[in-house]
């Protein structure tokens, strides 16, 4: 009975705190997600993967254009090819007009919000007015069927709709033809995916195109057609086809594209022709236009156009760089037994940078990437350095950093140029392979490209400084107020670089590193890519086939993660420790004698203890309490224990003996994210030991759990996530018993600002190079944002 009466307060103590909550609000952050997410059917399964009745539109390309250097105007026309692979008639069709977005009335431009005007430098001022003259936008001059007959068409805004004479049925495809024309924007002043670049210095443009011809909007089984209305942060998604494009550019340009060059030899000098070849088997970058042919270029003046046929099979879009600026190197590369030409352009102002680490990022992101998700499967892979800051399309990219001019560079601006080489180049998997839709939906294409980003980083050089992945580096973004969900539209994301890139990054980091492991994580990822390379994967897609490949039910983590902008933070409130009584008098009160003499004396106490007592003045008043003490062991003490302990079993009798601390770690869910819990247990002996937990500790109560901890040794303290992998955001209640936070600070003397009299008192220092000073520009940063 006594046994039994000790185990069952210890129970009582442990279990209302389970139950405590079930009558308040319910807030189940283990909730299957099945009722949040679309059903499953015939196109996509329950399982993630695309169904047996899948299906998507394709679009095929032939396109003749001409860049006008002299106007800076893009010229061209179209023939496209439609293929309805759908099971629904279309009676019209949806193409996107991106460039319509520099309109003076578009949408982008009128709905863009006040900039802060309190201190705006001459830049910022330069590009306000640059936009507000700048003649942009698509001009549509025909639009003809096979036939060459005028078809009817639609412009809104930056979308174009094309009425069908017939409704094309399914199995069907319909050819029709578009000319168009448009300014090229200053790429510089006016802040875009594309564009051109002006050097002053020596009279010369660089031309990054890119939403240059009107494109298939994707039409698919989950949006229908895809034709959201562009306004600037919501990318695209297109159809796959192939592309034959002819670009006229000045005779004296090196011409960059998506696909492979068809007309070599009409092109290229005979000489780039060779260099070329050896690039084929060169173990490092090898120049095919070289510095000192690109300055001699910069001077020429062109004496007629060249055209430049590229040919392209399953890309979702093309673009193109051209220049006579541009120094070419190229290396071929065996990606799983793919060759790979990956090849780099930039003017001389990107050296001594682009021609030491450029076409060395593009290699190394092929190995790490194709090994995460599958083997690169086009033959070109380019880097292009121009005005934009950083930018995918498939098989090309524009990246943006530069020196100094005087050569030297910051270490921000070398790994800034590695990072967003990778981070572009890497885009060719997510979304231009894994065909995502951006519009809908950025974090599909920037967090997963992002996350592998960061794995490609580890791999670069040791403690490589990258900026989006490590658990600790998103725990501010976390806390902020302005935020939204992961799984809200992109044009309506707020603070989109942490929202999109950095806290999917980051939850892939965590997912793959504390709740699957590598192994199992890495299985589930790549069967994704693998599942829906050239395919079209909606969220669900992903969620699905990472549960359905790993054989972990991770509802509650893209609902955490991914639906609610919950933080983490776990407290350690307290440890209570419980130790057996062994039911033997002799060892139970002897320990009780030595806490009721270890308990501290309160202050009256100790101050009443020196008064003269009443029953010391009269002995007579004593009686058999005065003396009695409730822990002395009586003889009758010793008879029970000999009755209790021949009543027990052999096992009974050695589970009494055990010798265990039971220690109860109470923790509080602060942040409200449900994570696992890691702690370190430190004992008295020195040693330490790992617990993880999974994050369903929490499934009962979502902010309150207690975990026990079973010990013949002592703890001496425990703190929870020692290796900084769960993004905690306050860690100064992480450990028990609390430590004091560390920090430095420095000694200043106070600098006396003058007055402004006194400051007139002053005679001027001017000296004739001395001019006023505009605010502080910032320099451009690199986005490796796009
Ligand atoms: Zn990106």
């Amino acid at each position: 009975m006594r046994y039994l009466a000790v185990a069952l307060t210890f129970m009582l103590l442990v279990a209302p705190a389970a139950r405590a909550q079930s009558k308040t609000e319910l807030s189940d952050k283990f909730r299957q997600l099945e009722e949040i997410l679309p059903t499953p059917n015939e196109y996509r399964t329950a399982s993630g993967a695309p169904g047996h009745r899948y299906w998507q539109q394709r679009a095929d390309y032939t396109i003749d254009v001409e860049l006008d250097d002299v106007n800076q105007r893009l010229i061209g026309k179209e023939t496209i090819t439609y293929y309805n692979q759908s099971p629904d008639t279309l009676n019209y069709l949806w193409l996107q007009l991106d460039q319509n977005i520099f309109e003076q009335k578009s949408d982008a431009n009128l709905t863009r919000t006040a900039p802060e005007l309190e201190r705006v430098p001459f830049t910022t001022l330069d590009s306000m007015l640059a936009a507000a003259t700048f003649e942009g936008g698509q001009k549509i001059t025909s639009v003809r069927d096979a036939r060459n007959n005028p078809l009817k068409y639609t412009i809104v805004k930056t979308m174009l709709r094309i009425d069908l004479p017939t409704p094309l049925a399914p199995g069907q495809n319909v050819q029709f033809a578009v000319d168009w024309n448009y300014n090229i924007n200053d790429a510089r002043k006016i802040r875009a995916r594309s564009g051109y670049e002006f050097f002053s210095q020596d009279g010369n443009y660089l031309y990054e195109i890119a939403h240059w011809f009107p494109r298939m909007a994707a039409y698919n089984d989950v949006s229908g057609w895809q034709h959201k209305q562009f306004l600037g942060s919501g990318e695209f998604t297109l159809e796959f086809g192939n592309y034959r494009v002819r670009i006229t550019a000045p005779n004296d340009h090196i011409v960059a594209s998506t696909g492979v060059l068809q007309n070599p030899n009409e092109v290229l000098t005979a000489q780039q022709r060779a260099r070329l070849e050896q690039a084929k088997t060169a173990r490092e970058p090898f120049l095919i236009v070289t510095p000192a042919e690109a300055e001699a270029n910069e001077k020429n003046k062109p004496t007629g156009k060249k055209t430049w046929v590229f040919h392209a099979d399953n890309v979702r879009d093309f673009a193109f760089a051209s220049s006579r600026k541009f120094i070419w190197d190229a290396q071929q590369h065996n990606v799983e037994g793919n060759r790979v030409m990956a090849m780099s352009y930039y003017p001389k102002e990107g050296n001594p940078l682009w021609e030491r680490y450029s076409t060395h990022a593009i290699i190394h992101t092929l190995n790490v990437y194709s090994r995460y998700s599958f083997a690169y499967p086009y033959p070109i892979a380019i880097s292009v350095n121009g005005p934009v800051g950083g930018m995918e399309y498939p098989m090309i990219c524009f990246n943006g950093p530069r020196p100094e001019p005087d050569g030297t560079y910051t270490a921000g601006t070398k790994y800034g140029l590695i990072s967003v080489v990778i981070h572009e180049v890497g885009h060719n998997y997510f979304p231009m392979i894994v065909n995502s839709d951006e519009r809908q939906w950025t974090w599909m294409d920037e967090g997963l490209n992002t996350f592998l980003q960061y794995l490609s980083e580890a791999e670069w050089e040791d403690n490589y400084p990258s900026r989006r992945g490590e658990p600790q580096n998103i725990t501010e973004y976390m806390m902020s107020q302005a935020q939204v969900p992961i799984m809200t539209n992109s044009e309506s994301l707020l603070q989109f670089g942490n929202n999109a890139y950095a806290k999917p990054a980051t939850a892939l980091n965590i997912l793959r590193e504390t709740i699957l492991g590598r192994e199992l994580f890495d299985f589930s990822f790549r069967e994704y890519s693998r599942r829906w390379k050239f395919k079209r994967p909606m969220p669900a897609d992903f969620f699905r086939t990472m549960e359905d490949a790993s054989g972990v039910d991770l509802d509650w983590f893209w609902r955490g993660w991914f639906y609610t902008t919950d933080h983490t933070d776990i407290a350690i409130e307290g440890i209570r420790l419980f130790t057996l009584d062994t039911a033997n008098p002799d060892v139970d009160k002897a320990a009780r004698l030595r806490d009721r003499e270890a308990a501290p004396q309160t202050l009256s106490e100790q101050r009443n203890k020196p008064l003269p007592k009443r029953v010391d003045q009269f002995p007579s008043l004593r009686d058999f309490y005065n003396t009695y003490d409730a822990l002395v062991v009586t003889p009758q003490d010793r008879e029970e224990y000999q009755r209790f302990l021949a009543a027990l079993t052999e096992r009974e009798r050695e589970l009494l003996q055990t010798g265990m601390n039971f220690y109860v770690v109470d923790l509080k869910n602060i942040g409200g994210l449900v994570m696992p819990v890691i702690f370190e247990i430190e004992y008295m002996d020195g040693t330490k030991e790992e617990m993880r937990i999974p994050a369903e500790i929490w499934r009962y109560d979502t902010s309150d759990a207690s975990k026990m901890i079973m010990a013949k040794k002592e703890i001496r303290s425990i703190m929870l996530d020692p290796h900084l992998e769960t993004a905690d955001t306050d860690l100064t209640n992480n450990s028990f018993p609390r430590r004091p936070t560390k920090s430095r600070f420095q000694l200043f003397k106070e600098q006396r600002q003058l007055n402004p009299m006194q400051q007139l008192e002053r005679k001027p220092v001017l000296t004739p190079t001395t001019r006023p000073t505009a605010p502080p520009v910032p320099p451009p940063t690199p986005t490796p944002g796009n």
